[in-house]
Formats: structure tokens, sequence, C-alpha cells
């Protein structure tokens, strides 16, 4: 086994993986198929999710309690509850007004730094950029590293991988699964989720509302699929206000238009149940920015089956040694409805977990054949007699026997 980690995947996940095997004191190789790393991560706008920050109301249960419900029932308990480990310093630094993105500020970050220490420290780590990996290597069941294809040859690295290679939702290439499951799937603009969080209204065709604006993803999608188009999210001064730098985004880009009040809704007693109004009341002499809205398809939910090591599990549930992985393409954490952003923190934490269990992985192997290969060579200063030394790595204890030879009988 070589002395690395590969990671596939040069977003989010996969960098804070590669980040975290050189903070373990691992070498460590970061492919992409990409001229350029960030993948969806750096697209990703202004949610980020995290237990314990400030804006996180109720604690860690609340929101391993939301992420269940989110995920009806088909995520793993066990890997919910990374979520809630997640640095919450770090996070507080974002805020909704603040004019960063989490998804871009973190990536190019953790972009930057990596790429710096590829330059100085070459032998830690190497970054090869528009080379598509296409198939693991195996050596019986254990995934021992990746072939890609540089310059139409095929190139093999070996090492324990993590997959980190993100979700189909925007895979143009040639038979992607996207063209399975949605055909007629174009490129649009997300409108992120806090523009509903701060007070958005969904109003349909006729002026009226749908749905309660603050519902699961999945459950407005439905809905709006179902009402009369078109669909326009409208945000009155205040919330517009609250959101501005973002808001500013969405004009600045032509999908945002400046309306008077006159044709907007104005009850606010709630037919659909919904409980919290922000930035109220909505009055008809208001300004309000208005954007027209459709469903779009911007997450793969669930993927690979993996443990809470990240280790990836086959169709009997039996663990792939050698191969692990990492954000959007990592099923099981967020069921079947991802809160708005879980994905952002599923790959930080999981890109890390993933790290830890891959370096251990690595070191248990790298130090398990050291330790055959010294063995071997004090069996040999040990040939007069007959000799047994082997070490297992999974309690790292040495087994030694000797036996010897009394006029032909073999004693031990
Ligand atoms: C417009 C938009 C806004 C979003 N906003 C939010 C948000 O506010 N909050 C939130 O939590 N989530 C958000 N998401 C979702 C979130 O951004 C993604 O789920 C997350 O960034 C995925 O990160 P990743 O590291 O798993 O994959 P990515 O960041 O997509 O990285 C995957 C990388 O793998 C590379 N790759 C793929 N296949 C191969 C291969 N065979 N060989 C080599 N390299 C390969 C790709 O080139 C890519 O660079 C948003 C998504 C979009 C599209």
């Amino acid at each position: 086994m070589s002395n690395q980690v590969i990671v596939v995947g040069g977003g989010l996940s996969g960098l804070s993986a590669a980040h975290k095997v050189l903070e373990r004191g691992g070498n460590v190789l970061v492919l992409d198929k990409n001229s350029f790393f960030g993948g969806n991560s750096t697209k990703a706008t202004p949610d980020i999710n995290g237990a314990l920050i400030k804006t996180q109301i109720g604690g860690p249960e609340i929101f391993a309690q939301d992420t269940a419900r989110s995920a009806r029932d088909l995520a793993h308990p066990d890997l919910i509850n990374f979520l809630l480990e997640i640095l919450p310093l770090l996070l507080n630094g974002f805020r909704r007004n603040s004019k960063m993105f989490p998804g871009m500020t973190i990536t190019y970050a953790l972009m930057e730094v990596i790429e710096e220490i590829a330059n100085n420290q070459p032998d830690r780590a190497r970054l090869i950029k528009k080379e598509r990996v296409t198939k693991l290597i195996k050596e019986g069941d254990a995934v021992i590293g990746v072939e890609y294809v540089k310059d139409g040859q095929t190139c093999k690295e070996y090492g324990p991988v993590i997959l980190a290679t993100g979700g189909y939702a925007a895979d143009f290439t040639e038979d992607p699964l996207l063209k399975k499951y949605q055909p007629d799937a174009k490129i649009k603009f997300l409108a992120a989720e806090a523009l509903r969080g701060v007070g958005g209204l969904l109003l349909n065709g006729e002026g009226k509302r749908f749905c309660d604006e603050l519902g699961h993803r999945d459950y407005v999608t439905g809905d709006i699929w179902k009402t009369k188009v078109p669909v326009r999210l409208v945000l009155n001064s205040k919330a517009s206000k609250e959101i501005e730098w973002h808001f500013k985004h969405y004009v600045g880009r032509g999908l945002m238009r400046k309306f008077s009040g006159e044709a907007l809704a104005k009850e606010i007693k709630d037919p659909f149940g919904k409980k919290f109004f922000h930035n109220i009341p909505i009055t008809i002499t208001d300004q309000f920015h208005i954007a027209l809205m459709s469903p779009i398809l911007l997450y793969t939910m669930d993927g690979i089956d993996i443990n809470a090591e990240s280790e990836v599990r086959d169709m009997q549930e039996q663990v792939i040694p050698g191969l692990f992985t990492s954000g959007e393409i990592a099923g099981g954490i967020h069921g079947a409805n991802r809160l708005g952003g879980s994905s952002l923190l599923g790959c930080v934490v999981y890109g890390r977990v993933a790290c830890d269990s891959a370096s251990r992985y690595l070191f248990q192997n790298l130090f398990s054949a050291t330790a055959n290969r010294r063995l071997g060579q004090i069996v040999e200063q040990l040939a007069p007699y007959q000799t047994t030394v082997s070490f297992d790595p999974t309690n790292q204890k040495v087994h030694l026997e000797i036996s010897w030879s009394i006029i032909g009988t073999l004693k031990r």
C-alpha cells in the first residue's frame, strides 16, 4: 500500500477530508475531473446549519429531532449524531445578512491553503486536476487505489480511497443518471431557503398563498407542482433589508424585480397553519422584491451506504475495506429530505470522519507491513530453529512460536 490517502473530488467534503489527512500527519492526493476545485460547494449560498451556534434554538437534541423528522426516518440515527459536533466557533462567524456565502467562503479558504501546501511540500499534498477517476482498483475485497485517464492513457494511484464526488443534479456528461431520472432538467438559479426564512411569501398564479413557506422543501416543491403557475416569491422591504446582500445578488442577475404591493395578498391569519411570520405587517403601500419560481433538481438525496465511520458498505451491509465516502454522495445522513443548510455541515463533518477512518486504515496497514518485514528479519536470524512469528494488526500483538528438533522429535 502506498503512503497516501486518495481523495476523489475537490469540493467542500473532499477538501475537508484532505486537510484532516494533512493535520493527522498523512500524505494526500486530491483528484478532480474539473480544471478547478470547488464543485457545487462554491455555489452554495446562505445556509449552513450547526447545533450549538448562536442562531440555533433548542440545542443539539432539537436539531437531531428536526433532521430525523425531515428525513422521514430514512436516516441512520448514529449518522445524524455526528452532525451535532461541528465547530460552533467556525459557524458563528456567518450571519444571514453577512456578505459571505458560507459554502463559497469555506471552500475557497480550504482550496487556497491546500494549493499552498502542495506548492511548498509536494511530498505531503499532490493535486491532480482535469483528470477523471474511472475505476476503483481492488485486491480481493479491498479497494487499494484508483484509475484515471490522462491524455488517453490510464494511470494508477494506490492508497485507501475517499470518494467525495458530490451528487448528480448538475451532471450534464454523456450518459448521466440525470438523463434517466429527469430528462428535461435545465440549469436554473437556486432561490435560497433563507429568502423564505426571512419572511418571503410564495404566491401562485392567482396571487394566493398555497403552502407553508417554512415547510420542508419536498413539501413546498410538491405544492408548487400542484398549484397554478407562475409562482412568485415575494419579499417585503423589511425582509429584503434583512437579507440585503443576497437579494441584490438576485436583482443583479435579473432574477428579481421591484414592484408596488397593490396585487399582493395581505392576509395574516394563516389558512395553512404557518406559525411564524417575520417582518410583518405586509402593507399595500410597501415596495416588494418579486421573483418567478419553479421547482429545480438541486440535490441528490441519499447515495452510497456508509456506517458512522464513513466506511462504504456493500449490498450485504459488509464494509468494503479501503473505501470511504463523504459529502453529497454519502447516503443515510439526510434520508428522504435534507434540511436546508445541512449538506455543507455534512460535507465538513463526514469529510473529517472519512479522513480519520482512511488515515487509521492506512497507518494500520503500513504499520502491519513494516512490522511483518521486521519480523521476517528476526525469523531469518533464528534460522536454526523452526520459527513462526506473526503480527496481528487488530490487537497489535506479536505471536512467536519457536520449535526445535532433538533427535528427530519436534519440541515447542
Ligand atoms: C446553487 C446551489 C446552492 C446550494 N446552497 C446550499 C446551501 O445554502 N446550504 C447547503 O447546505 N447546501 C447547499 N447546496 C448543496 C451543497 O452545495 C452540496 O450538496 C455540497 O456542496 C456538495 O459538496 P461535495 O463536496 O459533496 O460535492 P461537490 O462540491 O459537488 O464536489 C464534488 C467534486 O467531485 C468532482 N468529481 C466528480 N466526479 C469525479 C470523478 N469521477 N473524478 C474526479 N473528480 C470528480 C467534481 O468535479 C467536483 O469538483 C447548494 C447546491 C447548489 C447547486
